[in-house]
């Protein structure tokens, strides 16, 4: 009797279980912190629809996701959340990301915000707990990095390209910010982009390659790097010790990651004393 009591509950136990969407990440890690963590997303393409679709499916509570473009025929090879008929009417992306994203889980709040990074309410960046940036150009990415490192907010930045990504952990005030890692070329060929009034010049040169495995690949680094930051920055701060179920983000180092040869390098950054961001 008692066996076929304990059976019985051993088969409650297991079905309670299988109605828990968070319940194997549960076992990984404290839930209610992650479904208390709000973020913000600078980029509704190929990077921002994959860290999206990761941070949604984990639980977080809260997402802001900000972008001035519309969806075009040819973000549909690597933008999990658009559709042809979002590319016909010419979509906001950051419209067609919230509300797909939403429906994949709609205990987190998405929100759209249409417009330049440059514009976004100051109240957002002060609601949030980090960001992530997932940028397609240098210019948004530098705006964000001065943005969260004013405001003391974590930065997990992404970039792509071709069968190339890269990540980056900004922790101010501790950490390098992405502007010490750029070269005076990278810096001259963004301005070089930027006209007189401030716009990004849209030139008419080669697009660059994007293929759907990179962003997938960059965007599930960022939202595991989000993670470690989430889980672990209060440890970090009182004792020095990263939480140890996740492990340490990449906080002063960038990951460079070739997918030709599945290499993966991560080299030490440095502040520059005369960084316009992040120099004392
Ligand atoms: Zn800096």
């Amino acid at each position: 009797m008692r066996q076929e009591l304990a059976r019985r509950t051993r088969v409650f136990e297991i079905f309670r279980m299988d109605e828990d969407r968070y319940e194997r990440q549960r076992r990984l890690w404290d839930q209610r912190r992650i479904s208390s963590l709000k973020v913000l997303v600078g980029g509704a393409g190929a990077l921002g629809n994959e860290v999206v679709k990761n941070l949604v499916q984990i639980g977080v509570k809260r997402v802001y996701v900000v972008d001035f473009d519309r969806v075009v025929h040819s973000n549909l090879n690597r933008c999990l959340f658009f559709r042809r008929s979002d590319a016909t009417k010419r979509a906001k992306k950051v419209d067609a990301l919230a509300r797909r994203a939403s429906d994949l889980n709609p205990d987190v709040e998405v929100i759209p915000v249409f417009g330049d990074i440059r514009d976004l309410p100051s109240d957002v960046i002060k609601d949030v707990d980090m960001a992530l940036g997932a940028f397609d150009n240098l210019f948004a990415r530098l705006v964000l990095n001065a943005m969260c490192y004013s405001n003391g907010k974590p930065l997990v930045d992404g970039g792509m390209e071709g069968v190339l990504g890269t990540v980056q952990v900004v922790l101010p005030p501790e950490s390098p910010c992405l502007e010490c890692g750029m070269s005076e070329r990278d810096l001259e060929h963004m301005w070089e982009r930027i006209s007189c009034s401030g716009d990004v010049v849209v030139d008419d040169g080669p697009k660059l390659p994007y293929i759907p495995m990179t962003g997938a690949l960059v965007g599930a680094l960022q939202v595991m790097e989000a993670v470690k930051i989430v889980l672990g920055l209060e440890s970090y701060r009182s004792s020095g010790r990263w939480n140890e179920s996740v492990g340490a983000p990449l906080v002063g180092k960038s990951l460079f990651i070739d997918l030709r040869s599945n290499l993966s390098y991560a080299y030490d950054l440095h502040k520059r004393s005369d960084c316009n961001v992040c120099a004392p």
